[in-house]
C-alpha cells in the first residue's frame, strides 16, 4: 500500500511569524505521523524559520519551486543545493501557476527534476490539463506528454523517489473539484503510464496526489479511490485547523 501524503502549498502567503505559528500548531497536533506523510511548502523567506520549528517533528519541509543550475548569475533564483541547505526534503516542480504565469515548459521541468534528484531531495511533480484541453478531450494526451517529457532520461531508481500530483488546472483555486471518479480515471492513467515505462511494481509504490480545491469535506471521498494517495492543498492549507482536519481525513 502506498503511504498517503497530505501536502500544503502556501504559494505567496504568510509572513515568517505567521508561518512559524502555523508550523508550531501543526507540530503540536501531529507529534507522530507514522501512517501518513505531511509536507509544508512555505514561501522561500519562511523556509529556514519553519525548518527550525519542524526539527524533531515528523512533518517535512518542502519548497514550491527551484532553479536547475547549481549557482551563478541567476538573479532571483534559488538552487536545489540552497533548498537542501535550508532544510527542505521535498520540492514542488511544475506547478500549473509556474507553467502558465512564469513560462515553465516540460523541458525546464525535466531540468529542475534532475537537479532536485541530484541533491537528494524528493520531487512532487505537478501535471494537469486546462479546461480547454479537457473540453477538447485532450486530457489524456496532455497528461501523457507532460509525464513523458518531464521524465525524459529518468531511471527506475529515480522514479521511486517521485511523488506525482494530478492537478487539473480548472480545479485550482476555483472551488471546482474534479469528482472523485474524474480524478481516479486520470490517476489510474498516470499509474499505467509509469507501469508501462518502469514496471508495475515501481508504479504501484508511487504516491499520486490529487490537487484542486481539496477541502475538509471532499478529501475523504477522494482518498477512497484506489489510485488517489493523498492531496496537494492550496487555499485550504492556509489555516492550521482546516489543514489539520484534511490531514485527519479518515478520523473526522
Ligand atoms: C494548488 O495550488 O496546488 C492547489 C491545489 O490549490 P487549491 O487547493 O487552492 O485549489
Amino acid at each position: 500500500m502506498v503511504h498517503p501524503m497530505i501536502a500544503a502549498n502556501w504559494k505567496m502567503h504568510k509572513t515568517i511569524p505567521e508561518a512559524v505559528d502555523f508550523a508550531r500548531a501543526l507540530k503540536a497536533e501531529f507529534p507522530e505521523t507514522a501512517d501518513r506523510d505531511i509536507v509544508l511548502a512555505p514561501p522561500y523567506t519562511a523556509l529556514s524559520a519553519v525548518a527550525a520549528v519542524l526539527k524533531d517533528s515528523p512533518i517535512h519541509l518542502g519548497a514550491q519551486n527551484v532553479h536547475w543550475e547549481e549557482k551563478g548569475a541567476f538573479t532571483g533564483e534559488i538552487s536545489a543545493a540552497m533548498l537542501a541547505d535550508a532544510g527542505c526534503r521535498y520540492v514542488i516542480v511544475g506547478h500549473s501557476e509556474r507553467r502558465t504565469l512564469f513560462g515553465e515548459t516540460n523541458e525546464t521541468v525535466n531540468r529542475k527534476l534532475r537537479s532536485v534528484l541530484d541533491h537528494n531531495l524528493l520531487p512532487i511533480l505537478c501535471i494537469g490539463e486546462t479546461l480547454e484541453e479537457r473540453e477538447e478531450e485532450r486530457t489524456f494526451s496532455v497528461i501523457e506528454e507532460q509525464v513523458k517529457e518531464a521524465l525524459n532520461n529518468m531511471s527506475a531508481s529515480d522514479i521511486r523517489r517521485f511523488t506525482f500530483a494530478y492537478e487539473p488546472v480548472w480545479a485550482i483555486g476555483t472551488g471546482k473539484t474534479a469528482t472523485a471518479g474524474q480524478a481516479q480515471e486520470v490517476h489510474a492513467f498516470i499509474r499505467k503510464l509509469l507501469g508501462d515505462a518502469y514496471g508495475g511494481e515501481s508504479a504501484a509504490a508511487i504516491a499520486i496526489l490529487y490537487g484542486g480545491s481539496v477541502k475538509a469535506d471532499n478529501i475523504a471521498s477522494l482518498m477512497a479511490e484506489a489510485d488517489i494517495n493523498g492531496a496537494l492543498v492550496g487555499g485550504a492549507s492556509l489555516d492550521a485547523a482546516v489543514f489539520g482536519s484534511i490531514v485527519r481525513y479518515d478520523r473526522q
